[in-house]
């Protein structure tokens, strides 16, 4: 067991962090206030290879692993820019096509994702079906060559931005279980009878956010995405990156808040001494700082088990739970630190709060984590 990074991992670290610094906080901030996208910082990662990192080098990618696209994510938000996008188009999207897809659709979609010249959105949440994806009502029925396809998605990331969306939709019914068989079709967002409605949300974060309307949108076979009706399984492949790339955002977050907090609280003095002296303050922040190493070690292992082709489900799982609320709890702390200042937009906390807080509702909440834990790893009878 080696717990040392190796030079190259510590040396894309340092190239991430570089950049990612270069941009900071206020250019993440002024991006997500004045409704624009975080355009040259997504271009900057993307000319170096940081987007594709992980996606196979024959097209396009880094031929690396979800360590290293996790290394990417960790330290963006460490730098302040946490980059939700991130966890959707390389991740989710990235690692089912490169996985499922064919030659063709390799070649049309991962290079421009691994790059970042091209986005792809990622569509499973429905109004009337959220963490119950076998409820999913949104259609593709089968028309020659074709798929329409109809229905609604909501809360769907970066609408605007992607050239596509890899959308989750019902093309039959499991006649044993009376679930919903699922497919997945990559989706251009020029389509004919696509709309996307702007979803506000009281969230500080470049991307937004929308509901997205299905209307006999018609689509090609061959943007279906590997057998039909196995959408679910397939998924499975990119929902481990989902979640640990959402636990590397949280340990970067933590480590931000973690290091303005005891920068502050070395420098502050209000009693003639650095508030740091108080144990009220140096000792939530030194349990903070224990929970998020604790969280960090479960994000390692995941990363190396989804690496090495073992099951991450549970590790991918548990990283993703731990590292949500470990960074909760380290900017929550950070705030009280600063005092009043925590709460000024100068200091750069309380601006992370809507994103920290996403982190433990999305992109699978709380709740169904703990439910995968008291099932799969307790054995507990299924409750729902
Ligand atoms: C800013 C933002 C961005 C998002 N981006 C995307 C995106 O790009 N693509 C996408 O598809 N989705 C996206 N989502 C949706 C997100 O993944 C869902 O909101 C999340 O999975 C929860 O689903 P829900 O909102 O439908 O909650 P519901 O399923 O309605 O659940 C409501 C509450 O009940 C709890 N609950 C539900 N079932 C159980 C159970 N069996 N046991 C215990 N508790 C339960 C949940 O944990 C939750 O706390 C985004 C959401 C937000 C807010």
């Amino acid at each position: 067991m080696d717990f040392t990074e190796t030079d190259e991992l510590l040396m894309l670290r340092e190239a991430v962090a570089k950049v990612a610094g270069g941009f900071g906080h206020e250019y993440w901030l002024r991006a997500s206030r004045e409704d624009r996208r975080p355009t040259e910082l997504w271009r900057a990662i993307g000319e170096l290879g940081f987007i594709g990192v992980n996606l196979s080098e024959e097209h396009g990618g880094g031929g690396q692993g979800l360590t290293e696209l996790a290394v990417v994510a960790e330290e963006l938000a460490a730098a302040g820019c946490p980059l939700l996008l991130l966890v959707v188009s390389p991740a989710i999207v990235g690692s089912v096509i490169d996985r499922f897809g064919t030659d063709d659709q390799r070649a049309r979609w991962l290079p421009g994702v691994a790059s970042g010249e091209s986005i792809v959105a990622f569509a499973i949440t429905e109004p009337d079906a959220g963490s119950n994806s076998h409820q999913l009502s949104t259609s593709a029925v089968r028309d020659g060559d074709e798929y329409r396809l109809n229905g609604t998605k909501y809360y769907i990331s970066g609408v605007d931005e992607a050239d596509a969306i890899l959308v989750v939709a019902k093309t039959g019914v499991d006649e044993a279980t009376g679930r919903g068989r699922l497919s997945l079709f990559v989706v251009p967002t020029d389509a004919a009878g696509l709309t996307a409605d702007l979803l506000p949300v009281e969230i500080t974060a470049p991307e937004k956010q929308f509901t997205v309307f299905f209307d006999d949108v018609r689509v090609p076979r061959a943007n279906l995405i590997g057998t039909e009706g196995d959408g679910l399984r397939h998924l499975f492949f990119g929902l481990n990156p989902e979640r640990i790339m959402s636990a590397a955002t949280s340990a970067g977050i933590a480590r931000y808040a973690l290091t303005k907090a005891a920068d502050y609280a070395r420098e502050r003095r209000v009693w003639g001494v650095p508030i740091g002296t108080h144990q009220g303050i140096a000792h939530p922040l030194a349990e903070s700082k224990i929970d998020a190493e604790l969280a960090k070690l479960m994000l390692q292992k995941a990363c190396w088990r989804y690496d090495q082709g073992h099951d991450a489900g549970e590790a991918a799982n548990i990283a993703k739970y731990a590292n949500a609320e470990a960074s909760l709890r380290a900017l929550d702390q950070a705030i009280q630190t600063h005092g009043g200042n925590g709460l000024a937009t100068e200091y750069g906390l309380a601006t992370m709060w809507g994103f920290t807080r996403l982190l433990r509702t999305a992109p699978v909440s709380r709740e169904m984590i703990l439910n995968f834990v008291g099932q799969h790893s307790l054995g507990l009878p299924k409750s729902y």
